[in-house]
């Protein structure tokens, strides 16, 4: 049994949809009894970070509840958060209404809610205290995306300060925009339409400048800041500065920033249209950084930022009669499903430890976004999901082995050491060696705790 903290042979005890207990000689004799042996048994799997079934200009997200949930299952997910969203002239009510709606009586594995805000027309703690009402702590905020989703610093100030004033966090998504702007229109002002000008334009330096701007917005707020999909070296390097003054901020990675890199913008475009994400894909030496960060604890949390499209929906872009140039390709990549198996392999090279990779990838999301014990730990008391990994299990990861509705796999060419053999949701079965048991609807909805704090309220 391998927790955030150590490894240690045990027997865990599922009664209903608790753990009951812990330890060497816990159970009955009349208990069924899975024989775990040469598997590592941890806490089901918590993404902080998806977007299912979100409309993107023609197209919508490739994944819905269901079949993300089921995708998550399949690779060890039992938990996910997911990006409630109030677009502009909508309330924050009405945006958590509607995701509530696309979930309800689909998700395979529990879930819960940010609230994304595009906009502040009212009162910043009367909105934080609706949400915290509706169980949602979390807020999501954009420092891009003029059109649609950009709020200017003063809202992101505003925001923050209600948030910490009343157990919620704001997080961010990192991009100066003013940087990201002028060089998109440098690059398509010359013609240079291909993805490979998408990553041009937002360079490392864009999401640097951001970040030393958010820090400083949570150190002249004292709010807990958490920085979303962190992709780069010198952004680190800015969360591990602030994080030695004592300032309250957490951040994230994710796979598609630790295994794939910006050569994959040279392919042909349509191929390279598949991996246009924001921010985009970096030169290979980030990856060593960013390992660097989750081995030391600079970067707290791996999650997906799990956005797939289909081939088709990304060659078709986001006006549906295919894309003229890399702003109207839909931006993000899938990976709910792969998460926990990518992030393991450092593992089995010795680059992470065990206990390690269970806290980034279960405890500590679970504890930032106010689900811990709940989730994230095994603990008599807990919820029963719990993820029996077989290290010795190989798979490819390629289309055919996986469940997220896109047809292609980012890691196609990637056989990864180890997989979930068992995974339970609340202490039901919901997936067998990485594939799922009938079980539609059996998630739930999380009503969170407060957020922003490691220590349990
Ligand atoms: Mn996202």
């Amino acid at each position: 049994m391998v927790s955030a903290a150590d490894v240690r042979r045990a027997d865990v005890v599922i009664a209903g949809e608790q753990i009951a207990a812990v330890g060497t000689g816990v159970g009955t004799p009349d208990d069924e009894v899975l024989d775990a042996t040469g598997c590592l048994v941890i806490p089901g799997a918590v993404d902080v970070h998806t977007h299912m079934d979100m409309e993107v200009g023609v197209t919508r997200s490739a994944d819905d509840f269901l079949s993300g949930t089921v995708a998550a299952a399949c690779g060890g997910t039992t938990t996910v958060i997911d990006f409630a969203t109030a677009y502009r002239g909508e309330s924050a009510a009405h945006g958590l209404a509607i995701w509530h709606a696309k979930a309800r009586g689909r998700a395979v594995v529990d879930y819960g809610f940010h609230m994304t805000v595009t906009e502040l027309t009212g009162d910043a703690d009367d909105l934080v205290a609706e949400m915290a009402e509706a169980g949602v702590t979390s807020f999501k905020l954009y420092m891009t995306y003029p059109d649609r989703l950009m709020v200017p610093d003063e809202v992101i100030l505003e925001l923050m300060r209600a948030a910490g004033e009343h157990g919620a966090m704001v997080s961010l998504h990192c991009e100066d925009d003013a940087t990201v702007a002028s060089l998109r229109s440098e690059a398509l002002s010359a013609g240079r339409t291909e993805p490979r000008w998408h990553a041009w334009s937002r360079p490392p330096s864009a999401e640097t400048e951001a970040v030393k701007r958010a820090v400083r917005m949570a150190e002249e707020t004292g709010a807990p800041l958490y920085i979303v999909h962190l992709s780069s070296a010198g952004a680190l390097e800015q969360v591990r500065l602030a994080r030695e003054r004592g300032v309250g901020v957490f951040a994230e990675t994710c796979p598609q920033y630790l295994y794939l890199s910006a050569e994959r913008y040279e392919d042909i475009s349509e191929r390279a249209a598949r991996f246009v994400c924001a921010p985009p894909l970096r030169d290979p030496w980030h990856q060593e950084e960013l390992w660097e960060g989750l081995r030391s604890g600079a970067l707290q949390v791996v999650a997906t930022d799990h956005c797939p499209f289909t081939a088709a929906d990304k060659k078709s872009g986001l006006t549906g009669g295919g894309w003229g140039d890399f702003t109207q390709i839909p931006g993000g990549l899938p990976g709910i499903e792969t998460r926990l198996a990518l992030v393991y392999q450092k593992v089995a090279e010795g680059v992470l430890s065990a206990p390690q990779w269970v806290d980034r990838c279960c405890t500590t999301p679970a504890k930032l976004f106010g689900l811990h014990p709940r989730k994230g730990t095994l603990e008599p008391g807990s919820d029963a999901d719990v993820v029996v990994f077989d290290p010795g299990a190989r798979r490819p990861l390629i289309p055919e082995r996986l469940h997220m509705k896109i047809g292609y796999s980012p890691y196609e060419d990637v056989v990864v050491e180890g997989w979930p053999a068992h995974v339970f949701s609340r202490g039901r079965l919901v997936a067998r060696a990485g594939e799922a048991v009938d079980a539609p609807g059996w998630g739930t909805w999380l009503r969170r705790g407060p957020s922003g704090s490691m220590a349990d309220p």
